[in-house]
């Protein structure tokens, strides 16, 4: 794996989230954008090498409102970027962890994403994703 690409931190509600961020890392949101197949809208924030990216449920059935429902806002998934997806997740399903999408997803930010289940990574949810490069 290449960095931590991002860490993603669920909140109820951006219109708030989004200035107290702004406030904390002293940088402004430079993108929102909503992903329709995981019913979330996304925040992202640049933060030297790395990103923050707050996730918002756009429903209530959604994956964040069920965590945010059990758990409670905070701390959602840590992603790592990869070379190469594809073979990043043949590698982590030969050493035994279980792929929470066993294709890629189209994720926000440009890019293709598969999670692991937490239940496998100590309780971490751990996003691998890749950038999708023009033409492809
Ligand atoms: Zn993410």
């Amino acid at each position: 794996m290449l960095k931590v690409e991002h860490i993603g931190i669920a909140v109820k509600d951006l219109a708030q989230s989004i200035p107290l961020f702004e406030k904390l890392l002293n940088t402004p949101c430079y993108k929102t954008e909503s992903v329709a197949s995981e019913q979330v809208t996304t925040a992202f924030f640049r933060q030297g090498d790395t990103k923050i990216e707050l996730l918002e449920s756009s429903s209530p059935e959604g994956v964040i409102a069920k965590f945010i429902d059990k758990k409670g806002e905070g701390m959602h998934h840590i992603a790592f970027e990869v070379a190469d997806l594809e073979v990043e997740m043949q590698r982590l399903q030969n050493e035994g962890f279980t792929l929470l999408n066993p294709t890629p997803k189209l994720g926000a930010d440009n890019k293709r994403i598969c999670f692991l289940h937490p239940k496998g990574t100590n309780g971490v949810l751990i996003e691998l994703c890749q950038e999708i490069k023009p033409g492809e």
